[in-house]
């Protein structure tokens, strides 16, 4: 069984095709370790090439930063920060119906995940600016 890494990098993704798990640090930089479980009630992960893309978004709302990401093809989609008071709302029906929809904030920045096939499969993500 693969060693799930003690310390995590910036920009990797690691995956466990054993342990149906991949890590990886929030995109966002700061720092928080986030799970993400392999299995059909929970994420899927596709590799096209390096390319590594896991769905659905990633909603760190735990996290200080409450980020909220796809990663897909590699690249970190932001998919908007909601705040406690969104999060809240989305859990009574009745008021979110009356308030507007929650529109995702522009996208602060944008990393590129490369990857490549192991026992713990690594995939880097950089920022590609200008994109
Ligand atoms: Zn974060």
């Amino acid at each position: 069984m693969a060693e799930i890494p003690e310390t995590l990098e910036d920009g990797i993704l690691y995956v466990s095709r054993e342990c149906h798990v991949a890590l990886h640090h929030c995109a966002c930089g700061c720092g928080e370790e986030v799970s993400t479980p392999l299995v059909p009630t929970e994420y899927s992960l596709t590799m096209t090439g390096d390319d590594a893309s896991i769905w659905p978004s990633i909603g760190n709302h735990d996290f200080a930063c409450r980020s909220h990401y796809v990663i897909d093809h590699g690249r970190i989609e932001w998919s908007g920060r909601m705040s406690r008071a969104a999060i809240e709302a989305g859990r009574e029906k009745d008021r979110l119906l009356k308030r507007p929809p929650i529109k995702a904030a522009p996208a602060p920045r944008r990393r590129r995940f490369i990857g490549r096939v192991a026992d713990w499969l690594v995939a880097t993500f950089r920022r590609i600016t200008g994109r």
